[in-house]
């Protein structure tokens, strides 16, 4: 709190300076080839911050022509040990903790979120997944295989060559880090299309990567929107992989792309609905802080955010009084350099209604508004934490994901229903399960469809363990070593040996 503190003193949405608005390509800032540039909002205000250079199809094809020539037979970096390469990531997590206060201040300019989360959230995230998958580098292995026959059999994780990455404007630079950190790891090149909401930061590390030395074409950071930019990296002949989160509905556009270009692999990150059950044996103050970090973390921002909350019968009175305390208490709307605050702007006006929207069809609909439900003040588009109680499994609210501080609460009555209710969704991002009875902990974490189950806590998201969907949640794993295996192809060499010698 208190280096947050003085990191407020330094930064404030009038003095934080913007360094990189333009295209990075080959190691090199560059205009787009159209020269258009497009404007960048500050979300707590509504004010303009700056413009940035807007690439299109042609930007895309230079910097993917830039990333096949350093990722070719011979190039610098195919030739560089994989140690080397762990260093460079080393070295890039270094400058960017070195540049920590300045990025963070940037990141909430650019996306709203309270300072202290950029500082104490956000950016330690970067830093610590950049690193995990530095140590990687030089630790990703074949096999040799006792294969019949006179020949020596081995495999290769090689490279699969040029990736875009498509990220979206929740976590900038966090999901810029996840989606970076393996591409790089793995020996591959990359085209990042960063969100048009946020390009600021992923730019500003681009600068970084420069600095500590990767070579020419490894890394190119594009700014602009989905259906140009986006669209030209999911539709690119020459780009072997898409790292894609995001909604899901595009992320099923990313999918037919690959199967109407070059069959490109695909993984995608997507939506969520994540149930969050509550049994009566639990320790209520626990389950009601988590919980509602659960929603409002990030101001509903999150993917994996816990908005369908299952209460047992007997405790579900007492759990909604907790939850609309808490709500109403606890979070700070306000500046978000303010070190107080806790709950910042959403995203833009067309977050804002969407959510203000899924609100009006919740009351619509029969759901209980117990606090919150309309905008906050009248400048930036802040949203007051909002509680629903009496949500029936059919409304809107219970099946769409709201992507805002909106809590769900219904109640239930045994474990059998709750099992099928929580899994009665087009989603499988993330679960959770508040009870202190072992067995059922157990038992329900096998029952809950989700590719990320929480047991007495919410939101464990660190660089070692996988991160990602069952269903239309999207497939492939962001983080820890199961990322590997999406941005490696696996090579099974057969060698004629005279004599076999098993
Ligand atoms: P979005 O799908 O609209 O945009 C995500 C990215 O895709 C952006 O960079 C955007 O420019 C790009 N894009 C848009 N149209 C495109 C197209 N036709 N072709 C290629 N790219 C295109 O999502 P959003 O509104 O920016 O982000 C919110 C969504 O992301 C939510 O649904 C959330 O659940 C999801 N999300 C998922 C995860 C996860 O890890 N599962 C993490 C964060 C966000």
């Amino acid at each position: 709190q208190s280096t947050a503190a003085a990191a407020a003193v330094a930064y404030n949405s009038k003095n934080v300076p913007v360094h990189q608005t333009k295209l990075f390509i080959n190691n090199e800032f560059v205009e787009s080839v159209s020269g258009k540039r497009f404007e960048v909002i500050n979300p707590a205000t509504g004010d303009l911050i700056c413009d940035v250079a807007e690439a299109d199809k042609e930007d895309v094809d230079i910097a993917v022509a830039a990333a096949r020539k350093a990722v070719e037979y011979g190039s610098p970096w195919r030739t560089m040990d994989a140690s080397q390469r762990g260093r460079l990531m080393y070295k890039w997590a270094d400058a960017i903790e070195r540049d920590l206060d300045y990025i963070a201040a940037l990141e909430t300019l650019d996306n709203g979120k309270p300072l202290n989360d950029s500082r104490g959230a956000d950016l330690p995230l970067v830093i610590n997944t950049l690193r995990y998958f530095a140590g990687w580098c030089d630790k990703i292995q074949g096999k040799t295989i006792p294969s019949d026959g006179s020949n020596f059999v081995y495999t290769r994780h090689e490279p699969v060559g040029v990736v875009g990455g498509i990220t979206p404007w929740n976590f900038p630079l966090g999901m810029f880090a996840w989606k970076i950190a393996p591409i790089l790891a793995c020996g591959n090149t990359c085209v990042m299309k960063v969100a048009e909401q946020t390009p600021l930061t992923a730019l500003y590390v681009a600068k970084l990567a420069k600095e500590v030395g990767f070579p020419e074409g490894v890394i190119n950071v594009l700014a602009g929107y989905g259906p140009t930019a986006g669209r030209a990296i999911a539709y690119h002949m020459d780009i072997e992989k898409v790292g894609f989160t995001g909604s899901t509905e595009v992320g099923k556009l990313v999918q037919e792309a690959s199967a109407k270009s070059n069959l490109k692999r695909v993984t995608l990150e997507l939506g969520g609905k994540s149930p969050n059950i509550i049994f009566d044996d639990c320790d209520l103050e626990q389950a009601v802080a988590a919980s509602h970090m659960g929603v409002f973390f990030n101001v509903g921002q999150c993917c994996c955010a816990g908005t369908r909350i299952y209460v047992q019968d007997t405790m579900y009175e007492k759990f909604v009084e907790r939850m609309v305390q808490k709500a109403q208490q606890d979070r700070i709307l306000g500046d978000p350099y303010d070190p107080r605050t806790n709950h910042g702007p959403q995203i833009d006006d067309v977050q804002l209604n969407k959510i203000l929207g899924l609100v009006e069809s919740g009351i619509q609909q029969g759901a209980s508004l117990q606090t919150g439900g309309a905008q906050h003040g009248e400048k930036g588009y802040y949203m007051q934490p909002t509680v629903f109680a009496e949500v029936q499994d059919h409304m809107d609210i219970s099946t769409q994901e709201i992507f805002g501080p909106v809590m769900q609460i219904s109640s239930f009555k045994d474990t059998d229903e709750v099992i099928e209710r929580a899994n009665n969704s087009q989603y499988g991002l993330a679960a959770a399960v508040f009870t202190k009875n072992v067995d059922r902990m157990y038992h329900m974490c096998t029952a809950l469809k989700a590719g990320n189950m929480w047991g007495n806590t919410y939101n464990v998201l660190v660089p070692q363990s996988p991160f990602g969907g069952f269903k239309q949640s999207g497939f492939g794993r962001d983080l820890g070593e199961y990322a590997l295996s999406h941005y490696t192809e696996v090579k099974c060499v057969s060698i004629a040996v005279p004599q076999k010698n098993s």
